[in-house]
C-alpha cells in the first residue's frame, strides 16, 4: 500500500515519528507522500525524505495559507516555492497541495486570492511537468472551470480526499486526474463519498490517510497515523465490492506510476 497524502512533518506526529513509520511499514504501507503546505514545512519534509528512503515529498502552498495571507504576501510565497523546486531541497515527486477551499474554515473574500495562487501553481507544475496534489473543498465548479481552461500538467495529478459528488467524477477523469479517498470513506454518514468512490475506475484510484487529520473509523476520535491506511483500504474495498489485498496493491501501483516512483 502507498499513503499518497499525509503530513508526516506535522508537530502532532513529532514525539513518536519513527514509531509511527515503523507501525505503518509493519501494517504493509511501503511508501509515503508528504504533501507540502508552507515554506517551513517544505524544509521539514526535506529532512524527513533524507532520513527515510520510503518517504517522498511534494511542495506547495495550501489554500488555507493563501487564504490567510495578505495580498502582497502571496507573490513572495510563490517565489519561495519556485526556488524550492530549483534544487537544494529533496527533489519533489509532485507539486502541492494547492487548490481551492470555499468551506467555512476560510474567509469567502479570500477566493480570488486562492484562485490566483491555484493558477500560478498549476502553471509551475505544467512548466516542470510535475503531477499535482489538489485540495478542492466545496469549490468543485470553480476548480473544474480553472482546470478546464488552464489544463493540468501532462503528468496528471490527484484530487486528494475527494469529497465531491459522483456526478463530477467523470469531469475530473476527463482531465486525466486521479481521485483519492481518505478516512471519510469509513464514516457511516458519508453516503455521497461512497457513491463517488464507486464511480472511479480502479486505475485512477488512490488512497491516503491525510494523517494526523481525518482519522478513520473505528479509531475516531484521536490522532490519525499512516498505519490506519488499512482501515481506509478495507472500507473502500467493501464499498466497491473488490478484494482488499488486490485493491491495496493496485492503488499502491497507481501511486508509484503517477509519481514516477520505481520498484
Ligand atoms: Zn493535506
Amino acid at each position: 500500500m502507498f499513503d499518497s497524502h499525509l503530513h508526516l512533518d506535522d508537530e502532532r506526529l513529532a514525539a513518536d515519528r519513527d514509531e509511527v513509520l515503523a507501525r505503518a511499514r509493519a501494517a504493509g504501507v511501503s511508501g509515503f507522500l508528504v504533501a507540502g503546505v508552507d515554506p517551513e514545512g517544505w524544509r521539514a519534509e526535506d529532512a524527513l525524505a533524507r532520513a527515510h528512503r520510503d518517504v517522498f515529498v511534494a511542495y506547495g502552498l495550501h489554500p488555507w495559507i493563501v487564504a490567510h495571507a495578505a495580498d502582497d504576501e502571496v507573490e513572495p510565497l510563490l517565489l519561495a516555492l519556485a526556488a524550492s523546486l530549483q534544487g537544494g531541497l529533496t527533489r519533489p515527486v509532485a507539486l502541492g497541495e494547492f487548490g481551492l477551499d470555499a468551506s467555512v474554515r476560510v474567509p469567502k473574500e479570500s477566493l480570488p486570492r486562492q484562485e490566483g495562487a491555484f493558477r500560478a501553481q498549476l502553471a509551475m507544475a505544467r512548466e516542470r511537468d510535475l503531477p499535482v496534489l489538489l485540495h478542492i473543498l466545496r469549490a468543485h465548479d470553480a476548480a473544474l472551470a480553472i482546470l478546464k481552461s488552464d489544463r493540468p500538467p501532462r503528468a496528471g495529478g490527484v484530487v486528494h480526499s475527494y469529497s465531491g459528488p459522483a456526478e463530477l467524477v467523470p469531469r475530473y477523469l476527463e482531465l486525466g486526474l486521479h481521485l483519492s479517498f481518505a478516512g471519510p470513506i469509513t464514516y457511516a454518514s458519508a453516503r455521497k463519498t461512497r457513491e463517488a468512490a464507486r464511480a472511479v475506475p480502479q486505475d485512477r484510484l488512490l488512497v491516503e490517510t491525510d494523517a494526523p487529520d481525518q482519522t478513520p473509523e473505528p479509531l475516531r476520535p484521536g490522532r490519525n497515523e499512516p498505519a490506519f491506511l488499512v482501515h481506509i483500504v478495507r472500507a473502500l474495498s467493501a464499498v466497491r465490492g473488490e478484494n482488499e489485498a488486490e485493491l491495496g496493491a493496485a492503488t499502491g501501483a497507481n501511486a508509484r506510476s503517477l509519481f514516477g516512483i520505481k520498484e
